[in-house]
């Protein structure tokens, strides 16, 4: 698995902040190794067994072009692997002249056996590492209809205040600063309001992938009480995407939301 940010970088770590390779903390390491600034071997707590390992797999940040060349060129190697003809089930796909078309966010995606992506929507990493990682690696599970809160996915809570901080707090004020963006997550991204057992003025499904359904659950503020607003994934939908491509989608999608929102002003 290729170590193509921070956190995948602070795992390796001691974490004890010691500060002996000239940096404040290791989460500020961490970064400085992605950036290319410093090396494993600059912290002084990592054997050299576990250097060797991991040193080779790190992915720098680059330029965009290079950047993505580094991400993508693994998963696509990965890619060949894969029997497409036997996966559309597995994945909720369809096939055709063994391309597989993916529904992503609402829009679909054909991607050749090569990894080649074409879509209608604008592609970008956040969706295309996303999806290529789903096709290589899902278990193909189908949705129990059981909601979980992000964190209940794994037990890699590394990720969860970042969802918490880059996803769903600004999804969370984009919503009640622009309350129409709950019509277009319904029409753009073909979501479907449900009945649930959580309290809430409305309760959407959206289909970042076939099998990763997620339930955006929203009550408008109200008096002195601010707005809730809650995620939910399919408790299946850590076995049909990592948890980090998980949170990435959300990113791409939160990003999408914006755009949309930023139109509906420049538009009025
Ligand atoms: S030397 Fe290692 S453990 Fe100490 S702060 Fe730096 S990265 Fe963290």
């Amino acid at each position: 698995m290729a170590l193509d940010n921070p956190l995948a970088i602070y795992k390796l770590l001691p974490k004890s902040n010691c500060q002996r390779c000239g940096v404040p903390t290791c989460l500020a390491f961490s970064a400085a190794v992605i950036k290319g600034d410093k090396f494993l071997k600059d912290c002084p707590h990592l054997d050299s067994r576990k250097i060797s390992q991991f040193e080779g797999k790190i992915i720098r940040q680059t330029s965009p072009e290079e950047r993505s060349k580094q991400v993508l060129e693994p998963l696509k190697k990965e890619l060949r692997t894969v029997n497409f003809s036997a996966s559309a089930e597995r994945l909720g796909a369809a096939l055709s002249h063994n391309k597989l078309t993916v529904k992503c966010l609402g829009k679909d995606f054909t991607v050749d056996a090569k990894g080649n992506v074409k879509s209608d929507c604008h592609i970008n990493l956040s969706v295309i590492v996303p999806l290529l990682n789903y096709i290589i690696y899902s278990a193909g599970n189908e949705p129990s209809g059981k909601w979980v809160p992000f964190r209940e996915l794994s037990s890699e809570t590394i990720w969860d205040s970042f969802f918490l901080q880059r996803f769903e707090k600004p999804l969370k004020e984009l919503t009640d600063a622009h309350p129409d963006l709950i019509e277009d997550m319904i029409h753009i991204f073909q979501g479907r309001p449900v009945k649930t057992t959580f309290e809430a003025d409305i309760s959407l499904v959206l289909h970042p992938l076939p099998k990763v359904p997620l339930l955006i659950c929203y009550s408008k503020p109200a008096e002195d009480l601010e707005s809730q607003f809650n995620v939910f994934f399919d408790e299946t939908a850590g076995t049909n995407l990592g948890v980090d491509s998980i949170y990435r989608l959300c990113v791409g999608l939160l990003g999408m939301f914006q755009k949309i929102t930023e139109r509906h002003l420049r538009s009025s």
